[in-house]
């Protein structure tokens, strides 16, 4: 169990002293090792810095499973995603959110959780190891099914359901595309769950942001169903693993600034 610890214990220690940089790999894969590809994807997975707090907003009422934040330019285009579904009568209520906004360490427990027998490559397959995200940008959603029909959460059955045919149909008119289809070159497992926010046009309110982020995952491994027709980007820069972090407060004698 200490083996586990530690390194989450690392993690969080990596971010507490030295927010700017990205945590050691030996923190971020729970006490695995793995290089990091010339385009900076740690197995397979583009890195992703933490939105700053202040802008992140609720989820519409009624959507979330638990708790769900995301940023506050995709919330317009996410309400009228989810009142299009409910505007179904055969749909109504089914759409909701698993898993929205997940910060750096969220993102590492979620990663480094108890599995018997899974090294960080196989569970790189299907959770992206802490820094490398698309949950931590606030732009990702996993949507849930409910009532679930005995389909797990997170899980390709969904995919079957038809509140999951009508986002495959739809979503793109929202702003929303799949990041990981199947057989994509990511080797991240299909998933049907999992939407990324674009904006519905490259001069769409916020949409310049989400698709700086996401330009290196949608140049080189396109969404599908994708909002649009994607430019291939040529020599794109390695993001720093932390993009515009909040600064961690200064805290002397109990008191923070
Ligand atoms: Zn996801």
């Amino acid at each position: 169990m200490l083996h586990r610890v530690i390194p989450r214990l690392g993690l969080a220690l990596a971010l507490l002293v030295c927010p700017a940089v990205a945590p050691p790999a030996w923190a971020q894969l729970c006490g695995d090792t793995a290089t990091p590809t010339a385009d900076g994807r740690l197995l397979g997975h583009f890195p992703y810095g933490d939105v700053p707090g202040d802008e992140l907003v609720s989820a519409p009422p009624g959507f979330a499973l638990n708790t769900c934040m995301v940023r506050r330019e995709m919330l317009p285009d996410l309400s009228r995603l989810v009142a299009a579904a409910n505007g179904d009568p055969a749909l109504r209520g089914q759409l909701r959110a698993l898993s929205c906004h997940r910060g750096i360490i969220r993102q590492g427990d979620v990663f480094c959780r108890p599995r018997a027998d899974a090294d960080a490559a196989t569970r790189a397959i299907s959770v992206a190891p802490a820094g490398h995200s698309e949950h931590t940008t606030g732009y990702a959603i996993d949507f849930a099914v409910r009532p679930a029909h005995g389909c797990p959460d997170a899980e390709g059955c969904m995919a079957a359901t038809p509140m999951a045919r009508w986002l495959l149909a739809n979503a793109p008119r929202y702003g929303f595309e799949m990041s990981f289809p199947g057989g994509n070159g990511q080797n991240v497992k299909w998933e049907p769950w999992h939407w990324r926010w674009v904006g519905t046009a490259a001069a769409a309110p916020g949409a310049a942001r989400a698709r700086f982020i996401f330009a290196a995952a949608r140049a080189r491994f396109p969404a599908h169903p994708a909002v649009d027709g994607v430019t291939i980007l040529r020599n794109v820069p390695i993001w720093p693993t932390v993009v515009n972090a909040p600064p961690f407060p200064v805290c002397k004698k109990k008191k923070c600034k």
